[in-house]
């Protein structure tokens, strides 16, 4: 601290009426803000800053949301897969299980379906007539 450097020379500001140290600082507090020394509510700039920091803060809600949707989906998924484990521990055949085995079954027969018309495709299209460049 200077306690014993300088004196202070309080002055009073005649535009704003406040009292302020003229041999460390220019003018009171409001001329140094009007004079944007000093950061204030009223400069422009820091408006720009508030609405900087609103979107800002509306971006971060919008992550947070997303995250949070994220984490549901996560956990709904785990929640399903620990279900269809418990159902498996039981020991009972689950309807997810019969419902694989018709669907493996539907493909097996899907399958054999599309290798006897591409056999057949096949075929025809080796026997197409038509004078090749
Ligand atoms: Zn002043």
């Amino acid at each position: 601290m200077e306690a014993t450097g300088k004196p202070a020379m309080v002055v009073k500001c005649e535009k704003h009426g406040l009292h302020y140290d003229s041999a460390r600082q220019s003018g009171c507090v409001l001329c140094r803000r009007e004079a944007g020394e000093l950061p204030g509510a009223t400069a422009p700039s820091s408006r720009g800053a508030a609405q900087a920091a609103a979107g800002g803060s509306l971006g971060g809600a919008l992550a947070v949301t997303v995250v949070l949707i994220v984490l549901t989906m996560f956990a709904m998924r785990s929640a399903h897969g620990a279900f269809i484990d418990w159902l498996r521990a039981q020991g009972n055949p689950t309807p997810m299980d019969a419902r694989s085995e018709y669907e493996k079954k539907q493909m097996d027969g899907a399958l054999k379906a599309l290798e006897e018309q591409g056999g057949g495709g096949e075929g025809e299209s080796e026997e197409e007539p038509g004078p090749t460049p």
